[in-house]
């Protein structure tokens, strides 16, 4: 049966489509394109543009292409914006989703797997955090994330139906072979914007908040790649296939790099130092995130590859160079001319 992606033509949701394409796995995705690109996706993926929300449309999709499970990544993203406008994280998170699984339930379908966020811990109090840590989202994103998991818990347990929570941590990388990466303008991800300053688009980085209790002052995170995330939403599907019960998973290493040290990362990938600036505290930042990873790997058939922030970093270098090389073949002919 084929399995549905929502927001299959972002940036984590393709490199899925991408895992599962080339695992022989029927895919359809649904993706509105609002920071999607339909060039992500592999050739011969079926690509509806359209709203996640729009019942008509996704259990026509669902009808037409045989659909078993679904994979929803379709949402939004960015913490500072959620502050600024909950009630859109409300609407395009929450209530989205819940279209979603009123289409899920009239269909019959029975897998569901659920990008969410290690943002529902807020701040923990224990690191690494396990999944049964308290939940404190610190942000209307986080909070939209935590009421969709609860909805679908709920959802689940009267209809019969088996999920996959994936909470991510820091998703960073690109496709090792740079055929698709991160292409949203306006980043606000750390490697990401660090990956700009070495390609010469920045002047500098800024370093926000350099006099947290941590060894070198800076905030630490547990960097994923987005290819093993893309392999874990892989084996969370084969999981449900083959009956495993529902499930909550961290999606991390278990081990955290501090700010500068994933700046130096970039540095070392590009051979370029560029600048960095030490700035104050970016607010609502948590001091250090890295997840207990014993469920996930208990669980699931799941062997991260790219375990190493150098090689995380060179991807991400890899695919901004492209990006930029795509960008302006316009004046590198007239500089080449
Ligand atoms: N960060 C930084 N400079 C930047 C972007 C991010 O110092 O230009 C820091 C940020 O304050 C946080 C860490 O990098 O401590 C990770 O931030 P990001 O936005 O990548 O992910 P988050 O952990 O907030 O989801």
């Amino acid at each position: 049966m084929t399995v549905l992606v929502t927001g299959g033509a972002g940036y984590i949701g393709s490199h899925t489509v991408l895992a599962l394409a080339e695992a022989g796995q029927e895919v359809v995705v649904i993706d509105n394109l609002s920071t999607g690109f339909s060039s992500a996706l592999p050739a011969g993926v079926p690509l509806f543009i359209g709203d996640v929300a729009d019942e008509n449309l996704v259990e026509g999709v669902i009808a037409a292409h045989n659909v078993g499970s679904i994979i929803h990544f379709a949402g939004s993203v960015v913490v500072p914006e959620s502050m600024r406008d909950p009630l859109a994280y409300y609407r395009n998170n929450t209530m989205t989703t819940r279209n979603l699984l009123n289409t899920a339930v009239k269909c019959n379908i029975n897998r569901f797997i659920f990008s969410s966020t290690a943002a529902v811990y807020g701040n923990p109090e224990r690191v690494p955090v396990a999944e049964d840590a308290p939940t404190r989202p610190l942000s209307p994103y986080g909070s939209s994330k935590l009421m969709t998991e609860i909805m679908l818990h709920d959802v689940a347990t009267a209809h019969g139906m088996s999920y996959v929570v994936l909470r991510y941590f820091n998703v960073a990388g690109a496709d090792p072979q740079a055929r698709i990466g991160l292409s949203t303008a306006g980043a606000t991800h750390l490697l990401k914007i660090a990956v700009e300053a070495a390609t010469g688009q920045r002047a500098k980085i800024d370093v926000f908040g350099t006099d947290y209790p941590t060894p070198d002052g800076s905030c630490i995170r547990d960097f994923i790649h987005v290819s093993d995330l893309a392999q874990a939403h892989r084996a969370a599907l084969s999981y449900l296939s083959n009956g495993g019960p529902s499930a909550t998973l961290n999606c991390g290493y278990g081990r955290g790099y501090s700010v500068l040290e994933t700046i130096e990362a970039v540095r070392r990938a590009s051979g370029r130092n560029f600048a960095t600036q030490y700035a104050s505290r970016r607010p609502g930042d948590i001091m250090t995130m890295v997840a207990d990873t014993s469920r996930i790997r208990a669980t699931l058939d799941w062997t991260p590859q790219y375990d190493n922030l150098d090689t995380i970093a060179a991807h991400a270098l890899a695919w901004e160079q492209k990006l930029l090389r795509e960008r302006q073949p316009d004046d590198d002919r007239v500089a080449s001319a």
